[in-house]
């Protein structure tokens, strides 16, 4: 026994994602599926518009290319993308969720021509918590759980491409360290849970003094890093005595039950052309620190070479 028409629209509507027909007019030919208006908008309303009714112009013509290569392939295409309701005419009133649903989309040429036309199957499932989750997980792996600010991993990344940049180009990156001065003085008077607000708060207030392109990261311990992309050693000089104006003003008076400023030093090197490796830089502001600590800390040194 084989289902009526009757039942077999029963079947597709009942399937939990949106499933289109389109032809190569660009035509909703069919819309069948998705129900749960927890996951989709309805999209049923759609059936005999075209996609140049309903998508702006770039998204409609990415769709038609995406039917060609799945005729030109026979078979299935598979493709991931983000669209919202907004993005659909005549889906912004319908009740569904809010912002970007991430889709992923299986294409397959539709066995025979509809109303003289060839088609398509296109099935979209939604991959949005897929989606949210690889980018927390990216997230978290690229962030220090205390201060929020970047790990290692982000921060040596973008010190490998700014070398190559700087070998290629000879566009200037420099780079800041800086460390608290006497911390474990803080952590032995108030407790460790002290010395996290302190970094914490540290961290808040170098972001503060800090432009959009620059990247602050945890190198470890009270050990903090600035990476200062097209920027030469005399503007980082300046941005590095800042900061530790900043944090010599600010830093103190948000932990006032501490009788003595809490201060940091800071080593700034910048990429030289007899670098072989981007670990130079670092080694020079290490070379820079260690001068700024036995100078008397709360200073700003250079290392030139
Ligand atoms: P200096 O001015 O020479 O840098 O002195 P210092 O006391 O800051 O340096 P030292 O290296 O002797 O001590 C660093 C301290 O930082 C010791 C360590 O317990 C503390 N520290 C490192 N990471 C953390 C952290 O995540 N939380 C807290 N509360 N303390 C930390
Ligand atoms: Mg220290
Ligand atoms: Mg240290």
């Amino acid at each position: 026994m084989s289902l009526n028409p009757e039942q077999m629209l029963a079947v597709l509507n009942a399937l939990p994602d949106p499933v289109f027909v389109l032809t190569e007019t660009g035509r909703y030919a069919g819309v069948y599926g998705h129900a749960d208006p927890n996951y989709y908008h309805s999209g049923h309303d759609l059936v005999g518009a075209y996609l140049a009714d309903v998508l702006s112009a770039d998204v409609a013509e990415w769709v038609m290319q995406h039917m060609q290569l799945a005729w030109d392939k026979g078979g299935l295409v598979k493709v991931e993308y983000p669209l919202s309701a907004a993005q659909v005419k005549g889906l912004e009133s319908q009740a569904g969720p809010d912002g970007v649903i991430w889709f992923e989309g299986h294409i397959q040429p539709f066995p025979r021509r509809v109303e003289g036309e060839r088609a398509v199957i296109w099935v979209a499932r939604s991959i949005t918590r897929r989606k949210l989750l690889e980018k927390e997980l990216l997230e978290a792996s690229q962030t220090d759980p205390l201060t929020r600010v970047a790990n290692r991993r982000p921060l040596f990344d973008l010190l490998q491409s700014r070398f190559s940049e700087f070998q290629r180009y000879h566009h200037p990156t420099s780079l800041i360290l800086f460390d608290l001065d006497h911390f474990k003085q803080v952590n032995d008077r108030f407790g460790h849970l002290m010395g996290d607000q302190v970094l914490t708060t540290l961290c808040d207030i170098c972001q503060q003094t800090l432009r959009d392109n620059d990247l602050l990261a945890r190198f470890g311990g009270e050990e903090f890093i600035v990476v200062l992309p097209n920027t030469v050693m005399e503007q980082a000089l300046h941005l590095a005595e800042r900061m530790r104006e900043v944090v010599f003003r600010e830093l103190s008076a948000c932990f006032p039950q501490y009788e003595r400023a809490i201060t940091i030093s800071l080593g700034v090197s910048e990429f030289l052309i007899s670098d072989p490796q981007f670990e130079s830089l670092l080694q020079r502001a290490d070379t820079a620190l260690y001068q700024a600590k036995h100078a008397g800390r709360n200073r700003v040194k250079a290392c030139l070479q």
